[in-house]
């Protein structure tokens, strides 16, 4: 569909712009460090007019670096959170569509929707990003195809690590929706699963990773005030979960039972 593919542009925009500037990055981190390595090895020289030179160099180099990340987080920034009620449930229906229609026919999509699977608060379309850039990392992970299976369902008691991540201490356990997005890939070793979220964090080769996807995930479930948690060990594949708050699950509940309709925002 027209919006499918809008959707697929902007994300590649996207792509392209952080691509850009992960690899401007790159190339400046190299002048710094083969300067910096030069007057390591010929200390003597930082006295004279080459030394100097190395140095200021270097000096634009990090000032140009600095820019370059005020634009990206600019950039991050920009897009404002609108928060509001997402049918789960719906939106994996027609991502997984999408996705049947664009991955290779060797990866199996199934969606698996627990009976009455409560809505999230979230920005619809940051969610739809977050889960996409999941499901590409999975695609990644299965070059000669398996299976990628999305399932949403009322998260039961919330693991340690994933209370650990949610800022409200009093967050109560059926508050939060889970969405598990899981492969049958090469799974990841202890190291990259240590690493996965740090941006510009990736082990795919120059040009086909920019290591943003799981650090922006991290940041919209930061946003969200949520959390995101890794299952993964190699030969065994990776399960991406995200816990997402239920809209006012509190008013909600007590709406229902004075058998008022409209949830009242606190
Ligand atoms: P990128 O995909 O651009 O490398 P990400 O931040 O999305 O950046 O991922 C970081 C790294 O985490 C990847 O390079 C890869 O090593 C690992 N990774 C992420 N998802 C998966 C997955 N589903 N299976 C195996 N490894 C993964």
């Amino acid at each position: 569909s027209e919006e499918a593919l809008n959707h697929a542009q902007r994300l590649e925009s996207v792509g392209q712009l952080t691509g850009g500037i992960a690899h401007d990055f790159n190339n400046l981190l190299t002048v710094i460090q083969g300067n910096l390595q030069v007057l390591e090895e010929l200390p003597a020289l930082a006295g004279d007019e080459f030394g100097q030179q190395l140095v200021g160099a270097a000096t634009r180099a990090a000032k140009r670096g600095a820019e370059l990340t005020s634009k990206l987080l600019a950039f991050s920034r920009r897009q404002v959170l609108q928060p509001s009620s997402v049918d789960v449930g719906a939106m994996l229906e027609s991502l997984a569509d999408m996705l049947r229609r664009t991955l290779d026919q060797r990866i199996e999509i199934s969606v698996e929707l627990a009976p009455e699977c409560p809505p999230v608060l979230a920005d619809p379309g940051q969610l739809e990003s977050a889960l996409l850039n999941i499901a590409i990392n999975a695609r990644d992970a299965m070059p000669e195809g398996g299976s990628l299976r999305f399932k949403a369902e009322l998260a039961g008691a919330l693991p340690a690590d994933v209370r650990r991540e949610i800022d409200d201490p009093s967050a109560m356990d059926e508050r939060f929706v889970r969405i598990a997005i899981s492969d049958t890939g090469s799974g990841m070793p202890e190291e990259v699963k240590e690493r996965a979220f740090e941006p510009f964090f990736t082990t795919k080769q120059a040009g086909r990773g920019t290591g943003l996807g799981l650090s922006t995930v991290y940041g919209f479930v930061k946003q969200s005030r949520g959390a995101v948690a890794i299952d993964s060990a190699p030969g065994a594949g990776t399960t991406i979960a995200l816990y997402l708050p239920r809209p006012w699950a509190e008013e909600a509940a007590v709406d229902e039972s004075l058998h008022d309709g409209d949830a009242v925002r606190p």
